[in-house]
């Protein structure tokens, strides 16, 4: 009669510390319980498309190289001087003065030599014309990016493991939930 107690209890301690113990396995339906996940990042595809910010520019437009973004040129007339010789405005280049109607006479305003110290009949005595590279805004369209600003790259995925996928965090690549 003693022995049967003791096994009973036995048996009963047995049962409690596997009652106490008890844990039910719940399917992870986040995974379907393979315990992964397709990556969010590249959606299983290992790579994925990013923007990255262009190195040729500033938000698409680029320092003109004609110009050096200074938006006007030296004039290729006057070599940025401003004057150039013209033919006298007078005597048309001749260097006669046509007023007198003696023997020849040298043109008054130029002194007979027909030419005349002017300004610049292209940058009107500024030394400088507009870019026409940049039409004198100092900068054109990034041709890197297309004035985008920024260029689409393939990046490989470091987010995800070879099979293109992630371990599932809610029940931490197990497949199942242990609920207690
Ligand atoms: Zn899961
Ligand atoms: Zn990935
Ligand atoms: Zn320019
Ligand atoms: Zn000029
Ligand atoms: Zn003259
Ligand atoms: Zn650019």
């Amino acid at each position: 009669m003693y022995y049967f107690i003791k096994h009973f209890l036995k048996i009963f301690i047995f049962f409690s510390i596997l009652l106490s113990g008890c844990e039910t396995k719940i399917p992870c339906n986040s995974c379907n319980s393979t315990g992964k996940i397709i990556c969010s990042i590249c959606g299983g595809d290992k790579v994925y498309d990013s923007d990255v910010d262009c190195d040729y520019c500033i938000k698409g437009y680029s320092e003109c190289r004609e110009c050096d973004g200074e938006g006007e040129i030296k004039c290729h007339i006057c070599f940025g001087n401003g004057m150039v010789y013209r033919p006298c405005y007078v005597c048309g280049g001749s260097g006669h003065d046509f007023s007198w109607r003696g023997d020849y006479r040298p043109c008054y305003v130029c002194g007979g030599s027909g030419m005349l110290y002017q300004p610049c009949f292209l940058c009107g005595g500024q030394g400088k014309i507009p870019c026409e590279e940049c039409n004198g805004d100092g900068v054109v369209v990034c041709s890197h990016c297309s004035g985008r600003g920024y260029n689409t790259v393939t990046l490989d995925c470091d987010f995800c493991d070879d099979d293109g996928k992630i371990t599932c965090d809610k029940c931490n690549g197990k497949g199942y939930i242990i609920e207690k």
